[in-house]
């Protein structure tokens, strides 16, 4: 009956459906966007609560199965479906966003609802337990990886709920949980695809120091040719105005000295740490991407 590749797992308990559109704290004047609505469960409570919603559901079957739901009951004119992909379809204007997919589009999604704009009031989105668990963990926890950082550099996220396999039909093989995530306003002021370069280098080996991750030949060769990339736009003759023993390396150990991170490992930095970090090698003229 329901299709596995897309993880279709009906969310059969309706105090976790209630609780999950609670937490929205939902206002009569909201336009709500849901994703992977299936057959509606949480959708009919969240049209009793707010102005709009919009579905975007994959699958046309369940659409129209939610289509016929809502027919001639008043709230079929809150109702907009969207039959697509959620990572493909063009994003219309929501205040809150409510997510209950497969596991597999779990960071897709959230990438691309943290780049979206304007920004939106909240989110609150059902996970796989692990996966919630690395959005909320925090530095020096075994869950702590890059995933963790670059969301919660863009985010405040809460794990505000656990919910038991049994709670769907058919049950999935995992447990779940449902998080909370609200936009940091303003935006931090980075570039975040040089953040994310960063990263990736300082989360190969998470629990070696910085100066350890650097030494690999193929980061410091991505280094060196970024940083005469940017030499060449900014003018500066690499031959002629960059001393004549300029070596990444040690540039590198220069930067990682000045914010006194030599002996500093990833595990352990927080997202000030990073955002110091990244600063310092760009004024140094390091590019990551
Ligand atoms: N939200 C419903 C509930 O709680 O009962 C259904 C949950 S079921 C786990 C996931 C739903 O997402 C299915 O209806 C599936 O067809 C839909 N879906 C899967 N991939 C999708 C995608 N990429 N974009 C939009 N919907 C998707």
């Amino acid at each position: 009956l329901f299709n596995k590749d897309l993880g279709q797992h009906i969310l059969k308990n309706p105090l976790v459906a209630k609780g999950i559109v609670d937490k929205a704290n939902l206002k009569s004047s909201d336009t709500v966007l849901e994703i992977g609505p299936g057959t509606g469960n949480v959708t009919v409570r969240i049209l009793e609560q707010c102005k709009k919603t919009i579905a975007v559901e994959m699958d046309p079957r369940l659409a129209a199965e939610l289509t016929k739901r809502v027919r001639g009951t008043p709230e079929q004119k809150k109702l907009d479906i969207i039959v697509g992909d959620f990572l493909k379809v063009d994003l219309p204007y929501f205040d809150v966003c409510i997510s209950n997919t497969p596991y597999q589009i779990s960071s897709p999604l959230v990438f691309k609802l943290l780049l979206h704009r304007p920004i939106f009031r909240c989110a609150i989105l059902m996970f796989q337990r692990e996966f919630a668990l690395r959005l909320v963990a925090k530095p020096g926890e075994t869950l702590y990886c890059r995933l963790s950082v670059n969301v919660q550099l863009l985010a405040k996220v809460d794990h505000i709920m656990k919910v038991g396999k049994n709670n769907f039909r058919p049950p999935p093989k995992v447990e779940s949980s449902v998080v909370r995530i609200e936009l940091r306003q303003p935006p931090p002021p980075v570039d975040f695809d040089e953040w994310d370069g960063l990263l990736r280098i300082l989360f190969v080996r998470k629990n070696k120091t910085l100066s350890g991750n650097f030494k690999t030949s193929s980061v410091l060769e991505m280094l060196e040719r970024n940083y005469k990339t940017v030499c060449s736009v900014k003018g500066i003759k690499i031959f002629k105005d960059v001393p004549m023993d300029f070596k990444v390396g040690k540039e590198v150990e220069k930067v990682l000295d000045s914010v006194g991170f030599k002996e500093t490992r990833a595990a352990k930095m927080d997202i000030d740490d990073f955002l110091k970090l990244l600063n310092a090698f760009i004024d140094a003229g390091f590019r990551f991407t």
